[in-house]
């Protein structure tokens, strides 16, 4: 059976860059958005490259998060990679003295407690896979040096991400199971801008590499261009 995988935002930006990348190297991807007719769209173009399969997930809904497991379950009976990709709320016009909490809480919410719940809900059937890999899309505002205030919601989320990486990484090493966070840097998506310095199939190339780690491979790790970084 070919490596299954699942890619979550994978409707545009990085994660539909992703999905195309990890198509290509002959896995087999789930698709998901939290809109149904975006993602529909996404594997209508994708299905070239591959074997590309829809479901919907938005990863701040648990039921949905269940309904994906159990689709993949049944379908498959395991689960090979899992990317955390979706992420919102790059929130710049907010410093830490008047940010504005409930916009903080959402991006914890999707950016945080998302893939971490994602985790959770999907671990059975990663630990089914004979060498899963967990790679959590992170940023260099997670990083400690970045906490300065600016994009006080979303720098908090990644940094929080960072360490759900490492916790996972730590409980699921014995099992051979990988966790590791990607700076994908700057890149031309929706959130990124159209002035950022890397092209959606650049941004994904490092996700991509953590996601095909082989068993010796770092985990809890905060990864860029292919090599740890600090954070
Ligand atoms: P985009 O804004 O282009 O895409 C974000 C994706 O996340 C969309 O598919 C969006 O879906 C999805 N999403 C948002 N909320 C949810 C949710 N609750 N459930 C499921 N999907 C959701 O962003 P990028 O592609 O640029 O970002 C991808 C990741 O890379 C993010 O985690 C971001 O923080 C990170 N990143 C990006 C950088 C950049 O320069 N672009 C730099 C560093 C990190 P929908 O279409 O429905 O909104």
């Amino acid at each position: 059976m070919n490596k299954i995988a699942l890619v979550t935002g994978a409707n545009r930006g990085i994660g539909f860059a992703v999905a195309e990348g990890l198509l290509k190297e002959g896995i087999t991807v789930i698709v998901t958005s939290r809109k149904e007719k975006d993602g529909k769209v996404a594997v209508e173009r994708l299905s070239t490259f591959g074997d590309v399969i829809y479901h919907q997930l938005d990863v701040t809904d648990v039921s949905s998060i269940k309904s994906v497991f159990d689709f993949i379950k049944t379908k498959y009976g395991k689960l090979d990679i899992l990317i955390n990709n979706a992420g919102i709320n790059y929130d710049t016009w907010q410093n830490v003295q008047n940010a504005d909490l409930d916009e903080v809480r959402k991006t914890l919410e999707t950016n945080t407690i998302g893939p971490w719940q994602t985790i959770q809900i999907l671990l059975p059937i990663l630990k089914k896979s004979q060498a899963a890999r967990i790679v959590n899309v992170s940023s260099g505002s997670g990083s400690l040096s970045s906490q300065t205030g600016n994009t006080p919601g979303y720098s908090l989320s990644k940094l929080g991400l960072n360490g759900i990486t490492l916790q996972f990484a730590n409980s699921l090493r014995s099992q051979g199971i990988l966790v590791n966070s990607v700076c994908p840097g700057w890149v031309r998506t929706d959130m990124g801008g159209s002035g950022a310095t890397r092209s959606p199939e650049k941004g994904a190339e490092t996700i991509i590499w953590a996601s095909l780690l082989d068993s010796n491979g770092p985990t809890g790790k905060f990864l860029r261009d292919k090599r740890i970084i600090e954070w």
